[in-house]
């Protein structure tokens, strides 16, 4: 079998001649949904970079100002699962041809997406190519405070912020593979949720105050889950049914069975554990802000992170998107 994304970063990238040893500038290097260095005795900088290429992570014939909104917002769901604020962003851009009407609308969708969550462009750099899209994403964080993978205890409670599946019923849309009944309105939800997912920015600063863990989910629930599992030597239970999948995507995925909704890639929703003595104050404080967070699981001694029925049967292990 040939080596999966991870195993690669493991043997060539995470090489100990290679990757950032924590020192008096690095704080936390490769492994977590960004790295974290140091600023001033009281903040870190948050750096987190993702790629994003046609056929792979987005239709070709896509609407530019959609594939640029989608862009920065699945970097700055990083800096959500970091708990960081956003800063600035860098943009790496190769371009087969000069095509204005794509800029101007490629553009279009960078700009309403740095003013919405105030993170505007740096600088970067620009080639003739095969048509690909860099960005690398800047916040801060106060000193220690970051939200990592790591820190999960058993006894926790295992949640959400934000919905489940959207984003592949979305997809299922987009390659017009839908045959359940939608209003325009759920098709509009479906399409959103793929082009224009909500980074959990708001969502990530509140849970600095109460997380142990946290990541954001771009693989698949259960596969993200089991980053956190890993990180935290512990292992994760999910119930089935406490996962938030809204009418629309049930509909879609309903053909596919409901364990599409938590491998599907793409959600941008932000998972997270803490005390269960926390989440009744967490639970007040994020309907105060308008946030959605729901409780789907929990965390126990052991690995892994098994997804389970309402009849207590174990009905999937962690088995996300894999891009190798
Ligand atoms: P995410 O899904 O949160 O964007 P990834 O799954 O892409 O994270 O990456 C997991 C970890 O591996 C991150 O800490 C990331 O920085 C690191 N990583 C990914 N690709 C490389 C690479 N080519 N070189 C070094 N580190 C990498
Ligand atoms: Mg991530």
């Amino acid at each position: 079998m040939s080596l999966t994304e991870f195993d690669i970063i493991e043997r060539y990238f995470r090489h100990p001649g290679l990757a950032a040893h924590p020192d008096e500038h690095v704080v936390l290097g490769i492994g977590d949904d960004a790295a974290l260095i140091r600023l001033t005795a009281e903040q870190e900088l948050v750096l987190s970079l993702d790629v994003l290429l046609p056929d792979v992570h987005f239709p070709p014939d896509a609407d530019p100002n959609l594939i640029a909104q989608r862009a920065l917002s699945v970097n700055l769901s990083d800096l959500a699962a970091m708990g960081a604020e956003p800063v600035g962003f860098t943009l790496g851009l190769t371009l087969p041809q000069v095509d204005e009407t794509w800029l101007d609308a490629f553009a279009k969708g960078l700009r309403r997406t740095a003013q919405r969550y105030h993170c505007g462009l740096l600088g970067g750099n620009l080639s003739r190519g095969p048509l690909s899209i860099a960005i690398q994403v800047q916040g801060v964080v106060p000193q220690g405070q970051a939200l990592l993978r790591s820190g999960a205890k058993a006894g926790d409670i295992v949640a959400v912020a934000g919905m489940i599946g959207g984003a592949s019923a979305g997809l299922r849309v987009v390659r017009n593979k839908v045959t359940a009944e939608l209003s325009a309105e759920e098709k509009e939800a479906l399409l959103q949720a793929y082009y224009q997912p909500e980074p959990q920015l708001a969502a990530g600063i509140l849970l600095r105050e109460y997380a142990h863990a946290a990541i954001d989910i771009s693989d698949g629930l259960l596969a993200d889950l089991g980053h956190i599992a890993e990180a935290s030597a512990v292992r994760i239970e999910v119930g089935q049914e406490q996962v938030p999948v809204s009418a629309a995507t049930q509909k879609v995925l309903r053909e596919e069975g409901m364990l599409d909704a938590l491998n599907g890639s793409d959600d941008y929703a932000l998972a997270f554990t803490l005390a269960p003595a926390q989440w009744p104050l967490l639970q007040e404080r994020a309907k105060a802000q308008g946030l959605a967070v729901t409780q789907i699981g929990t965390i126990v001694e052991g690995s892994g992170c098994v997804c389970i029925d309402a009849d207590g049967h174990i009905v999937s292990n962690s088995d996300g998107y894999r891009h190798f």
